[in-house]
């Protein structure tokens, strides 16, 4: 992960949202406070490789915090091409009990160009 870039916070993109919306999902401890951050989260940074990884703030300040550790939220999603081969995962990184980081990241030299698409990504429990 290279140094992520600043820049003026904003909303998720819808995409962004439903990778989000997607990986939040299910049972694990939790849950319910992150999915209730994630109407909240705004983009502040972007990783500067074009890999679509970003940072998060939650603006709502009396939101509940979910009760982990500062690191990853407990399942994560495989990103699988077309064919059926695992080429990535995203996982979600927790500080202070609020949504803090989202990272996707390759294998191999797949060049990564933003986000995968939905129907590329499947959820593991970690
Ligand atoms: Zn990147």
């Amino acid at each position: 992960m290279e140094n992520p870039a600043p820049l003026p916070a904003r909303a998720m993109t819808p995409h962004e949202r439903s990778v989000l919306d997607m990986l939040l999902d299910g049972d694990f401890p939790g849950a319910v406070a992150l999915r209730a951050q994630a109407g909240h989260a705004r983009v502040v940074a972007m990783c500067q490789c074009g890999c679509g990884s970003f940072d998060v703030d939650v603006v709502e300040p009396d939101i509940s915090r979910a009760d982990l550790p500062n690191g990853l939220v407990p399942q994560e999603l495989a990103v699988t091409d077309v064919d059926g081969m695992p080429y990535g995962a995203i996982i979600m990184f927790v500080r202070d009990g609020r949504l803090s980081y989202l990272d996707y990241h390759t294998w191999g030299d797949r060049p990564l160009t933003g986000l995968p698409p939905i129907e590329h990504l499947s959820m593991v429990s970690r």
